[in-house]
């Protein structure tokens, strides 16, 4: 975050757009009547592990640091436990920024690299979108394959047991009308 924080910006480096945009997102429209109170950051039990806190995602999504805050950890750190939306003295749905946030990442391709929630996250709508359903085997499979092998070979003794369990089952699953369930997605990703 330090580097993030210290680092000089010119008005040129910005997107002004970025607000308006989130701002008309669901959830967004009252990050302008954010006062910098700081309870957001305060009451986040994640915020100790966050490159940017809270409190600065607001700022900077309103300031047009579109760049910072998409590449952010802060984002895919958040658990969505909405300590700060019922805190938050404004009622700025904070918890909704983040998910547009995270949204507007993964669209983007401007999520931070070697992390893998993201990646999960992104494996997971593709499965759903395409299946009607997840496969935990490939879902970390094609998770940690783009991540990181090493990771992947070294989570291999634990999949193997749990396979031997019977409870990493290797055959995906299906919903039986999947040429319907894509119209759907395709209808609301059109309509978002
Ligand atoms: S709690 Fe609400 S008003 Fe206070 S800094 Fe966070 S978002 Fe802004
Ligand atoms: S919803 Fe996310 S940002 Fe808000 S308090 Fe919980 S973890 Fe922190």
């Amino acid at each position: 975050m330090e580097s993030i924080t210290r680092t000089i910006k010119y008005q040129s480096d910005l997107d002004l757009h970025f607000r308006e945009h989130i701002s008309s997102l669901e959830g967004g429209d009252k990050i302008k009547n954010c006062i910098q109170c700081g309870m957001c950051s305060a009451t986040c039990p994640l915020s100790i592990y966050m490159d940017i806190t809270p409190r600065r995602v607001m700022a900077m999504v309103r300031a047009g640091f579109k760049k910072e805050v998409l590449s952010s950890k802060t984002i895919w750190l958040c658990t969505s436990c909405y300590s700060c939306t019922v805190h938050c003295p404004e009622n700025i749905k904070i918890t909704d920024v983040m998910y547009a946030l995270k949204r507007m990442a993964i669209h983007e391709g401007s999520y931070p690299r070697g992390l893998p929630i993201p990646v999960l996250a992104k494996t997971f709508f593709d499965m759903v979108t395409r299946k009607g359903r997840s496969s935990e085997f490939r879902l970390v499979f094609s998770t940690f394959l783009k991540v990181s092998i090493a990771k992947l070979l070294s989570m291999a003794p634990l999949g193997w047991k749990l396979f031997r369990q019977g409870r990493m089952p290797l055959r995906p699953e299906s919903i039986k009308k999947t040429r319907e369930l894509r119209l759907i997605m395709q209808g609301l990703k059109e309509a978002s």
